[in-house]
């Protein structure tokens, strides 16, 4: 079978996913959480509790900021403590909202059964209202809230809604458990949105090197027999999960410099975020809890997890509860080891969209000296967003922000892949992410006065 991929650069780095066999298992509630407020991208939630108020699972603790933003729920029952700032992964001050936890009292009419519902909702704007009202964001990496995602603009329309199973990033297999394990809830995710963007096709992506997971989704999809959805089986290549890269290899279209999916007819949305809506729209369940992988290189078997855990739950409790800290761990990412960040400060907390606790050791996070490029054009091979990576790194050291926005530097999508092929160690991810930023702030500024 001649499977799909995407077209243009992506390279093949060794999947690394020791964890596959890993069930989820429920992580214990710490004794305290400490809930950001700055989750999701957009404007951050607005802290609607004090200091002293009880709470219960599941109830609303802040509104949303803005119109790209959401409601932030309690992941316990409890006392709230503070809420005040506090240092993320990153070690940025976001305000959190820390609560004690007393207990797990959910809010009335939360769905906590694991009943199948599969009969979908009238009207799509009762399916939207109700992922607005449950706090779900895009599950991907993005964290764009999802009720707006569903929504386009007046005059775009969706042909097709992809749903993200490609998990391409090394190491990582949360998206993998719930292909395996909660199949049907995420068919039935799909199809609540198809029917929010008007009915169009869906396609559920996943890459080759996930047999069980594909077999799972198949016959999900032929058990439940919504109209209009269906698997499909694509070469393993990294970044496959990219939005622009599963549309080039889905749709056989490809996104302009600047634009959205949307502009070619394509919504695209994760498999959590799918098991989110489901738990959303038929459960009435808002989004407070997720699955994280705990693993790395040279990680004990007995150190390596997947954890259903509740969003909020401070990174040090769940390293702790997976056996502590590797002794050859040298660095801790949260997320893959391509486009995850950093961890800087472990008693920061986990967000909506924490993905992974990933444990490297010097071998593989040491660099090579930087030497002179040496113009192999590798980088430019390997770049799916069709950059010229060396290019823009000669346009960083003149301090041309120009020239760089001629070349696009605002498309890259920070996967990584120029970094990883050049034999010159020369750190192009770390000076792009940096350009990318001051570039996308000027264009931005330029729209504002117009
Ligand atoms: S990080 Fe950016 S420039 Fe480098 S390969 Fe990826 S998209 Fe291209
Ligand atoms: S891969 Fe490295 S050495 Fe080769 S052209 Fe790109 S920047 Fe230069």
């Amino acid at each position: 079978m001649n499977k799909k991929t995407f077209r243009i650069g992506g390279i093949h780095p060794d999947d690394s996913k020791d964890t596959r066999g890993c069930a989820i298992e429920v992580l214990p509630l710490p004794d305290t959480v400490y809930v950001s407020m700055a989750q999701h991208l957009g404007a951050p939630a607005k802290p609607l509790v004090v200091p002293g108020e009880s709470v219960r699972t599941g109830q609303v603790i802040a509104e949303p900021g803005g119109f790209i933003s959401a409601f932030v729920h309690s992941p316990v029952s409890g006392t709230v403590k503070s809420v005040g700032p506090r240092k993320d992964i990153a070690g940025n001050w976001q305000t959190h909202v820390e609560i004690a936890v007393e207990g797990d009292v959910w809010e009335d009419g939360i769905d906590l059964s694991r009943k199948l519902i599969t009969a979908l909702p009238e009207s799509r704007e009762e399916i939207l209202d109700k992922i607005r009202l449950n706090g779900v964001v895009g599950l991907g990496g993005a964290t764009f809230p999802t009720h707006v995602k569903l929504n386009p603009a007046p005059g775009k329309k969706a042909e097709c809604l992809i749903v993200n199973g490609a998990e391409c990033e090394p190491f990582l297999t949360s998206d993998y458990r719930i292909m395996v394990e909660r199949p049907k809830e995420i068919v039935v995710g799909a199809a609540l949105m198809q029917k929010v963007l008007g009915g169009c096709r869906c396609v559920i992506a996943i890459e080759d090197n996930k047999p069980e997971a594909i077999e799972a989704m198949k016959d999900a999809v032929s058990f439940l027999a919504f109209p209009g959805i269906s698997v499909c089986v694509l070469r393993k290549k990294y970044p496959q999960g990219g939005e622009k890269q599963l549309i080039d290899a889905i749709m056989g279209r490809q996104v302009k410099s600047g634009g959205l999916p949307i502009d070619v007819g394509a919504v695209v949305q994760n498999v959590g975020t799918a098991l989110a809506v489901y738990e959303a729209v038929q459960k009435n369940k808002p989004l407070v809890t997720n699955i994280l992988t705990v693993t790395g290189e040279n990680v004990p078997v007995n150190m390596q997890h997947n954890y259903l855990f509740r969003i909020g739950v401070p990174l040090s409790f769940i390293i702790n509860q997976a056996g502590g800290i590797p002794e050859t761990a040298c660095k801790i990412i949260s997320g893959g080891p391509m486009m995850g960040k950093a961890v800087s400060n472990i008693d920061a907390t986990t967000v909506k969209g924490s993905s992974s606790i990933l444990y490297l050791p010097e071998s593989v996070t040491a660099r090579p000296a930087e030497t002179q490029c040496i113009r192999c054009g590798r980088c430019a091979d390997a770049c799916p967003m069709g950059l010229e990576p060396f290019l823009l790194y000669r346009l960083i050291k003149a301090g041309d922000l120009a020239g760089l926005e001629e070349n696009a530097v605002h498309d890259c999508i920070e996967c990584g892949c120029c970094l990883y092929s050049c034999p010159a160690g020369i750190p192009l991810l770390d000076r792009i992410r940096i350009a990318k930023g001051q570039v996308i702030g000027i264009i931005r500024s330029r729209n504002v006065k117009k």
